[in-house]
């Protein structure tokens, strides 16, 4: 909160609760809508959205080119800067009939938007656009005003004499003020109730609910963080998949192997069995010869006659029948 000259300064954000501490007498049933034409987003030399002009410079200027034309002050009693910071006149505070509409004054706050929002003129920067919403919500949350083309008037609504027309009408309308790409849409009472009214509709809802503004857009290099922390999100859900899908292949891998080896030693087992035989009778006779069988030393030449192969039994029964452990 800026106060110097005739201007008090305010951020968006603080004009809720400075509107809310205002004692106003008269009564109010309108809230005026104007663009300035001048100053515009030429005059106050925007770029990328940010004026080179002093703000206070632009708003005493304003005052000026109404005293010259014979005003007793600012005409507006507030004005909307093209970055959204709210501007109250100190010398036509809410107290005083403004003048805004020529005989549409009583009973009503003029409120002008800074630019020029003709057809191929300034495009309001999204800064005042929500500032702008949020200023009319505020201004009928207040002074308890419905959201309504009766509550909320658009200067091009009224002839040069403040006759109230149903519509703008080129030739009989004042002016076209607040211009004819206002919010997009233009100045029309059905292009009031298309963009413009619903928004504020919306944001009283939004105070009146008590619900807390929306967190501030993303810059365009905090966006790029979140985009980079998004890809390294991924790529390490890429990578856990991979491992989770080594993990298996090597589990399946270890479980057919201890299969495999089960199935071997079924095999080995079933092998030996085979070989290994009791004695058969056929050969009883002629391994009691061969266990008889001493060598040289007196040790006997085969020391595990039993549970050998059905080949060892009979090559043992031909030798023996063929007399060589006589
Ligand atoms: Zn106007």
């Amino acid at each position: 909160m800026i106060q110097k000259g005739n201007f008090l300064l305010l951020e968006k954000s603080e004009f809720r609760d400075w509107l809310k501490k205002q004692i106003v007498a008269r009564p109010i049933k309108t809230l005026q809508v104007h663009h300035t034409a001048l100053p515009n987003y030429t005059t106050r030399q925007l770029v990328n959205g940010v004026a080179k002009q002093d703000v206070f410079k632009c708003l005493e200027g304003m005052r000026n080119s109404h005293l010259s034309a014979g005003w007793a002050a600012t005409g507006q009693n507030i004005s909307i800067m093209e970055d959204g910071k709210v501007a109250i006149s100190l010398d036509r505070n809410l107290n005083r009939i403004p003048a805004g509409i020529r005989g549409a004054n009583n009973n009503s706050i003029c409120i002008e938007i800074i630019g020029q929002f003709d057809k191929n003129c300034d495009t309001m920067t999204d800064v005042q656009k929500e500032s702008v919403i949020h200023v009319y919500a505020s201004l009928a949350e207040r002074f308890k005003l419905p959201i309504n083309t009766d509550t909320i008037v658009y200067h091009a609504w009224f002839t040069a004499k403040g006759v109230r027309l149903n519509d703008y009408t080129p030739g009989k309308s004042s002016k076209t003020c607040p211009g004819t790409a206002f919010f997009g849409d233009g100045n029309t009472i059905t292009a009031a109730k298309k963009g413009f009214l619903p928004a504020v509709q919306k944001e009283l809802n939004r105070l009146t609910n008590n619900i807390k503004e929306e967190d501030e857009p993303m810059t365009p290099s905090e966006k790029l963080e979140f985009e980079k922390l998004q890809q390294s999100v991924r790529d390490l859900k890429k990578e856990l998949d991979t491992l989770t899908n080594s993990k298996d292949v090597l589990k399946k891998g270890i479980q057919e192997q201890g299969a495999s080896i089960k199935n071997v030693k079924e095999r080995v087992e079933s092998l030996e069995s085979k070989h290994a035989m009791n004695i058969p009778i056929y050969a009883k006779e002629a391994v009691e010869a061969l266990t008889n069988l001493k060598d040289q030393c007196g040790n006997p030449v085969v020391n595990t006659p039993e549970g050998r192969s059905a080949d060892f039994y009979s090559l043992v029964t031909v030798l023996y029948r063929a007399g060589v452990f006589k």
